[in-house]
């Protein structure tokens, strides 16, 4: 890192669905907040969950992620907050779906959130991307504008055989669109250490991946669940969960990692 201040730009990423990316952007993004950081939080999926759970109403939106990826408007000009979460939100619905059919006439297709991250005025210390559970377009745009990835999975015995193609897609994103990219971290969630098998497959990953498996371990919580249909992150909602204190402590041990790699 430069001594300018920087941003960190990290996706949270996994090509499989309901393995907790979305959960995991959003308690991240209001742990963070919540130790003084200032976050954004860009949702990348057309179902709009991050959205939602922040907050922001994905079916009364003016400006959304769709707009600044087609190159319409700037991030500056789309973003919301996230009154709940305490931090700002690019906001995405159905329309976002479109964008892949859009991009196609647009010249560097895959470098348009890169660029309008480029051009936003504001500064944060944290962007965080919630990505599609797919390989599309709008993944791409989200691997090519970050510094690095993050990886939540779930401790079951297929997990491994998915993550080797994930890391193979960070490679191909690495050598090809994006020479910055680093994977940051794997982020064991809805982990249950009664079950003989999560403990197995936890250990497996630990000597697979040795240090990029981050300490803290983010337990399955009803409270996690529940959160956004109020409209809230889980970290607000009821601090004093057992999912909301996992997703605190991740947020400072994610800081605590960054500062000791900056030295
Ligand atoms: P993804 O974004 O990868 O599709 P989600 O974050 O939407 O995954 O999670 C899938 C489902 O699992 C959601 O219903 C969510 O509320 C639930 N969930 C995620 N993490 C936890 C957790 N730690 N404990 C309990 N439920 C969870
Ligand atoms: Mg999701």
């Amino acid at each position: 890192m430069s001594k300018k201040k920087q941003s960190y730009v990290f996706c949270v990423a996994n090509q499989k669905g309901g393995v907790g990316k979305t959960t995991t952007t959003v308690n991240l993004a209001a742990a963070l907040s919540s130790l003084k950081q200032k976050v954004l939080l860009i949702d990348l999926d057309p179902q709009g969950n991050a959205t939602m759970g922040s907050g922001v109403d994905k079916n009364d939106l003016d400006l959304s992620v769709y707009q600044v990826l087609i190159g319409a408007s700037t991030i500056d000009q789309s973003k919301y907050r996230s009154d709940a979460g305490n931090y700002d939100v690019l906001a995405a619905n159905r329309e976002l779906s479109g964008a892949e059919i859009d991009l196609v006439q647009i010249d560097k297709r895959e470098l348009q959130l890169k660029k309008a991250l480029e051009h936003c005025k504001t500064h944060y210390d944290f962007v965080l991307i919630d990505c599609p559970p797919t390989l599309s377009l709008l993944t791409l745009n989200g691997l090519a504008a970050a510094h690095g990835v993050i990886i939540p999975m779930q401790c079951e015995y297929f997990a491994l055989e998915g993550l080797s193609d994930l890391v193979n897609t960070i490679k191909r994103v690495y050598r090809n669109i994006n020479p910055g990219l680093e994977l940051i971290g794997l982020l064991r969630v809805m982990f249950d250490g009664r079950i003989t098998l999560q403990r197995q497959v936890s250990e497996q990953i630990e000597m697979h991946f040795g240090d990029k498996v981050f300490q803290t371990k983010i337990p399955r919580n009803v409270r996690l669940a529940e959160a956004p249909s109020h409209g809230m992150p889980g970290v607000i909602y009821d601090k004093s969960s057992r999912g909301a204190k996992a997703y605190m402590d991740f947020g400072k041990e994610l800081i605590q990692r960054l500062k000791s790699a900056e030295k």
